[in-house]
């Protein structure tokens, strides 16, 4: 059984405002801070009425939510904490109407909330995929219509890369065509990969680029091949369909991008939920 970040914890470690911009200072300039002004190692002193802090030797003011998204924000710490965590612990994501209802904002605060966390989502770097990586596209919402091949009129197509056993990546593709799906592959599996895809025409020529491309027959039922199969994005591919189904009903072609990071986010973690709520608090290190 992994161990979890419970409420009582999160609860116990950030009580209010205060603990939550120690939290940010902590993220943003270390456990040892050096001060940027007088360039001496410091500890920085609360200053009244801001969320900033004072250097003990020079005075000079740094202020930790510059460039975060908290900074124009209104809503307490405590309240964009607390929607952090909710997000990393609710197993099909937070819809705004239960971010409005547990936070006490208004619906449209809630709804810009929870686009910003997942924006912070895709800031979470999971280095390149490695070892052996499945490749595979779907499509997602409506019906697809009765063409042969892939035809995907009025779906969004999705590309996915899984690396057994690890991590998945997954966003909005406009086409299937090898030109647009082979730069992908490059930036997020590494070169040497044992890359498995079925025989779409696009994936051809990854042997060219670098990888040890497999194939695997789909039309054919030949599913299992040599040992190359598409099996793990398959499993994806469905649990994120089901999770589209059950809680959001219909996510729009727009928001799409920004709902498979947060599925990806939370796929990736979903054996270290202890870990997702400390990984999501590190974004706001890089301010953006
Ligand atoms: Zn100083």
């Amino acid at each position: 059984m992994p161990q979890t970040y419970t409420l009582l914890d999160f609860m116990r470690d950030y009580p209010d405002d205060e603990t939550c911009l120690d939290k940010i200072l902590e993220l943003r300039y270390g456990t040892d801070p050096v001060c940027e002004s007088c360039e001496r190692e410091t500890t920085y002193h609360r200053i009244k009425k801001r969320r900033g802090y004072a250097c003990q030797w020079c005075g000079s003011h740094v202020f930790p939510c510059a460039g975060t998204p908290f900074a124009k924000s209104r809503t307490p710490l405590t309240k964009w904490f607390y929607a952090m965590y909710l997000f990393t612990t609710t197993r099909h994501g937070v819809p705004a109407k239960e971010l409005e209802r547990q936070l006490g904002v208004t619906y449209k605060t809630a709804w810009r909330m929870g686009h910003i966390i997942r924006d912070l989502m895709s800031n979470i770097d999971i280095g390149m995929l490695v070892g052996e990586v499945e490749v595979d596209e779907s499509y997602v919402g409506g019906h697809r219509p009765g063409t042969t091949g892939r035809g995907a009129q009025g779906k969004t197509i999705v590309l996915g890369m899984k690396q057994r056993g690890g991590n998945m990546r997954a966003m909005v593709i406009p086409d299937v065509k090898g030109a647009t799906i082979e730069p992908l592959i490059q930036q997020h599996v590494a070169r040497g990969t044992t890359v498995h895809t079925d025989e779409w025409w696009a994936y051809r020529y990854l042997h060219w680029l670098g990888y040890d491309h497999r194939t695997v027959r789909h039309g054919r039922g030949q599913y299992v091949k040599d040992g190359s199969h598409t099996n793990s994005i398959e499993n994806f591919w469905a649990r994120l369909k089901l999770s589209i189904r059950g809680t959001h009903i219909h996510v729009s072609r727009q928001y799409l991008p920004k709902y498979l990071t947060e599925f990806s986010f939370r796929y990736n973690y979903r054996n270290m939920p202890d870990r997702m709520f400390a990984v999501l608090m590190a974004t706001l290190a890089q301010p953006v």
